[in-house]
């Protein structure tokens, strides 16, 4: 379709009474940056969102504590200008959505529905192994954790690529501090498939969290491999097939393809795309989490994908040039317990990955960065509530 359009101004459009439609999925940090370029760009703008909902994720830790309820962490999106439709969506393509049995139109599509977690078969080891890396399972994981009084907890990264690189390693420093200050007589594992944690930003980061979790007294054992058909039913034991020694285990799972987007993923769980985010079908972008790019699993990717995918979708409705923006900034907060937090700013001046380097700067531990860390959710829910940014 194309749009009649006229500018008014450098980057400004008043539209006509058809203007274009766009539908997009999800009110994550993607689809939320989606929505609100389209919608500033004078699209009408429909975003389905389970629950009409967005999740706060690096609030997980908090919950697992029980530092948090996830419904704080879960809020209503209220967005003036964007309409905001409750509802899980069962199938997307280039033309429009189905949610429940309604097929919904739109002259472009902007799929944003994250990752999903593995899951695991019912029985194996129900109550040893606790995934944890979403609100749910992390309010299921706080309530066995409050009752765990003495013994070994162990932090399982399943594999790669998993949600915000550092998280898993804060959540270890802070769980050791927090268990010992209750008196408990607990030691904390975590465990990672790499080598060296967080290879892909150079050794500075791996080695800050490394000594990091042995100033916090967090055994980090490097280079572990849960077996996978034994984690599908719910057990953890090593690829030797050797049981993990702990008691309690909280699981970072295997990160998956939305069933949404099955048809298009590529190896592993992440939607191949072209520069503007654009799938292999025509007028359906792929933005946020799900979508194969080679930054990590984080907000500021998440955001820059949105945007850039937005921007794809007004080139090919014809309402602006084709038009790159510069790579994401990253900065990731990592709890060391007691609201002190260390902040990895990653930023791309070469470009992205693989031709350029990231670089990486490495702030704290101290009190000043917990608090920013605080104003971030509420900045974060703020811009849920007023759909500014
Ligand atoms: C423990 C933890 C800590 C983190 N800490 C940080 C940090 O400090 N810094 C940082 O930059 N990043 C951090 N992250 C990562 C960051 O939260 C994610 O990268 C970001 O949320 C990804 O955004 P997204 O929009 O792609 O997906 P999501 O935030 O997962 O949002 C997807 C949305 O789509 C909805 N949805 C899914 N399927 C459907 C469907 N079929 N129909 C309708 N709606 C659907 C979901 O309900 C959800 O609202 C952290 C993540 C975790 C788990």
């Amino acid at each position: 379709m194309k749009a009649t359009s006229e500018r008014t101004g450098p980057g400004r459009l008043r539209l006509s009474r058809s203007a274009p439609t766009v539908i997009v999925v999800g009110g994550g940090d993607a689809g939320l940056a989606a929505a609100l370029h389209l919608a500033a760009a004078g699209v009408r703008v429909r975003l389905v969102t389970e629950g009409g909902r967005a999740g706060y994720l690096p609030g997980v830790p908090d919950v697992i504590l029980g530092r948090a309820p996830v419904s704080r962490l879960r809020v209503r999106l209220e967005l003036p200008q964007i309409e905001v439709i409750a509802g899980r969506v069962r199938e997307v393509r280039p033309t429009g959505v189905r949610i429940g049995g309604d097929w919904v139109p739109a002259d472009a599509v902007v799929a944003a529905p994250g990752l999903m977690l593995a899951r695991q078969r019912a029985g194996g080891e129900a109550d040893r192994v606790l995934p944890c890396w979403d609100l749910p399972s992390s309010a299921r994981a706080a309530g066995r954790l409050s009752a765990f009084e003495r013994g070994t907890v162990a932090v399982v990264i399943s594999s790669l690529p998993y949600r915000c690189p550092p998280a898993p390693f804060g959540l270890a420093m802070r769980l050791s501090r927090h268990l010992d200050e209750r008196g408990r007589g607990v030691r904390v594992v975590l465990t990672t498939p790499e080598a060296h944690p967080l290879a892909a930003l150079g050794p500075e980061p791996g080695t800050h969290l490394l000594e990091a979790c042995a100033r916090s007294g967090v055994e980090v054992r490097l280079g572990w491999t849960p077996d996978r058909e034994a984690l599908d039913s719910g057990r953890v034991v090593g690829e030797d097939r050797e049981p993990l020694a702990a008691d309690l285990v909280l699981l970072v799972p295997a990160h998956r393809a939305s069933p949404l987007l099955a048809p298009l993923a590529g190896e592993g769980p992440l939607v191949p795309v072209d520069q503007q985010f654009q799938t292999r079908w025509a007028g359906l972008f792929v933005a946020g989490d799900a979508a194969a790019t080679s930054y990590p699993r984080a907000s500021g990717a998440a955001v820059a994908s949105g945007t850039a995918a937005a921007r794809g979708v007004l080139a090919r409705l014809g309402l602006s040039e084709r038009g790159e923006g510069g790579p994401p900034q990253l900065d990731c907060y990592v709890g060391h317990g007691g609201d002190i937090y260390s902040r990895l700013s990653v930023r791309y001046p070469q470009g992205p990955p693989p031709g350029g380097r990231p670089q990486v700067l490495i702030e704290g531990p101290s009190a000043a960065l917990g608090a920013e860390f605080a104003e971030g959710f509420r900045g974060w829910l703020r811009a849920r509530r007023s759909g500014t940014r």
